[in-house]
């Protein structure tokens, strides 16, 4: 739970109430999340970062799985007892469930006051000012969402995420995104510049999207990822850019070239595959066959020595048969992925696999999910253990206190989703990069020292 707390000077009602955001779900709504608050604060805003001297709390939520928007509403109901117990006056649902949910949500979830969807933030205050003259106000899809560059970092000040684009026009049948994000929606290159520029100094800037690879597709009829890459890597506050969510078909040769000679752009790769048998991939309507995969694997490899490859999967999907799972973890052995994530199918309402005959049991799934972490955890070990005797550069993210000592990440490790390098060391500054002598590995995680420790 991200809790960011300000104060704003807004009209006669509102200007000395304090201000608090909860971020929900992923690293994209987490820009949202740092946008609003940039809003907010360029009004006039001070920061508080205590949830019981918040006036107005506002959550910005995901509703992409049933257990988000759980999630999500159990976090405005716990909140709401801040009313009786803190100075809590008004909550403000924001983001993907009400975007998608409101006719639901705004009878039900009666603890929240105001609700806007993913597009309504530049009136965010007139809702507010609304709710303080009166009653609850449904502000979705009526107000507007101008693009701006400004942010306040939620993340460690050294790395930061950049939203490329918006929506998505897959249309995967497990997937409810395009129906609550719209389509794809990119944003023009100079504008995510300007972004990127104004962020001060990033180490890690990682690019990220609902399909970071079609980049471009919406406003410049082709694809300019790698354009976008090569204007973001001429800033000199920018140290290194990193990848997510690509999707497979979209990865040409030139973005390839991109990840092989651009010594800004780390040699990682995010692909979330979901699957690796033909007849899966076709209900999930994805484009791609377990063979396109595995020769695009081994393209990356060939081409960019030393690249790591992370990605995601779906288990259980409606059908799915005992062998085609084993035949995921055997695709998994030949793919030789460095990270990876393993999800239970979440049956979801409105989208097109939900009325898919041969729905697995719950039980069922989540075996399957822990066989394959088990497959995978064989391969990242003996991935992992390749490194031991050797030195890593590691960018340090701050100090474990309860281990005693630092942690950082390898360039094959992206924040909040993969491993860490847990690291002894002199004295380290977070957003610095270190030489880091691996002297043991777990499935995970990779331990060390830099030269010039020494054990007491
Ligand atoms: S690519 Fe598929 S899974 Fe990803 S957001 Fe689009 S529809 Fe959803």
């Amino acid at each position: 739970m991200n809790l960011h707390a300000f104060t704003v000077t807004w009209m006669t009602d509102i200007k000395a109430k304090i201000y608090g955001v909860i971020s929900l779900g992923c690293d994209k709504n987490r820009v949202d999340s740092e946008k609003l608050l940039a809003l907010i604060r360029s009004n006039g805003c001070k920061i508080s970062n205590d949830i019981e001297e918040v006036n107005v709390l506002v959550v910005n939520t995901c509703a992409f799985l049933g257990s988000a928007r759980k999630e999500a509403v159990e976090t405005v109901i716990d909140c709401a007892r801040y009313r009786a117990e803190g100075k809590l006056e008004k909550i403000v649902v924001t983001g993907c469930l009400p975007q998608a949910f409101i006719s639901e949500v705004f009878p039900a979830l009666t603890e929240a006051d105001v609700f806007l969807g993913i597009n309504d933030y530049d009136d965010f205050f007139k809702a507010l000012q609304a709710s303080y003259d009166g009653g609850r106000v449904d502000m979705v899809g009526k107000g507007g969402c101008a693009f701006s560059s400004a942010r306040v970092l939620t993340t460690p000040c050294h790395y930061a995420y950049l939203k490329i684009a918006d929506g998505c026009n897959n249309c995967c049948t497990y997937c409810l995104i395009p129906k609550i994000r719209g389509r794809y929606k990119s944003y023009p290159v100079e504008d995510l510049v300007k972004e990127a520029a104004e962020l001060g100094e990033i180490s890690e800037l990682i690019l990220v999207a609902q399909d970071v690879t079609r980049y471009g597709e919406d406003i410049y009829g082709e694809r300019k990822l790698v354009k976008l890459i090569k204007a973001l890597s001429a800033l000199s506050n920018i140290r290194s850019i990193r990848l997510l969510y690509c999707y497979p078909d979209a990865i040409d040769d030139g973005l390839i070239e991109e990840l092989r000679d651009n010594p800004k752009l780390i040699k990682y790769i995010d692909i979330p595959l979901q699957h690796s048998e033909d007849r899966v991939l076709k209900l999930m309507n994805r484009k791609g066959s377990r063979a396109e995969y595995l020769a695009l694997l081994e393209k990356l490899k060939r081409r960019v020595p030393g690249i790591a490859v992370r990605s995601t999967f779906i288990c259980g999907f409606p059908t799915e048969t005992e062998e085609e799972s084993e035949n995921l973890a055997n695709f998994l052995r030949s793919a030789g992925l460095t990270n990876c994530g393993f999800f239970a199918y979440s049956r979801e309402p409105r989208t097109g696999a939900y009325n898919l005959k041969g729905q697995i049991p719950t039980r069922e799934k989540n075996k399957r999910v822990k066989r394959m972490y088990a497959v995978q955890s064989e391969i990242s070990r003996g991935y992992l253990n390749s490194f031991i005797g050797k030195t890593l550069r590691v960018l340090c993210d701050g100090i474990d206190y309860e281990r005693g000592c630092f942690y950082g990440r390898a360039y094959f490790q992206a924040p909040e989703i993969d491993g860490k390098v847990y690291f002894n060391c002199p004295d380290a500054v977070q957003g610095e990069y270190y030489d880091v002598q691996i002297t043991s590995a777990d499935s995970y995680d990779l331990f060390g020292r830099t030269a010039g420790y020494c054990e007491e």
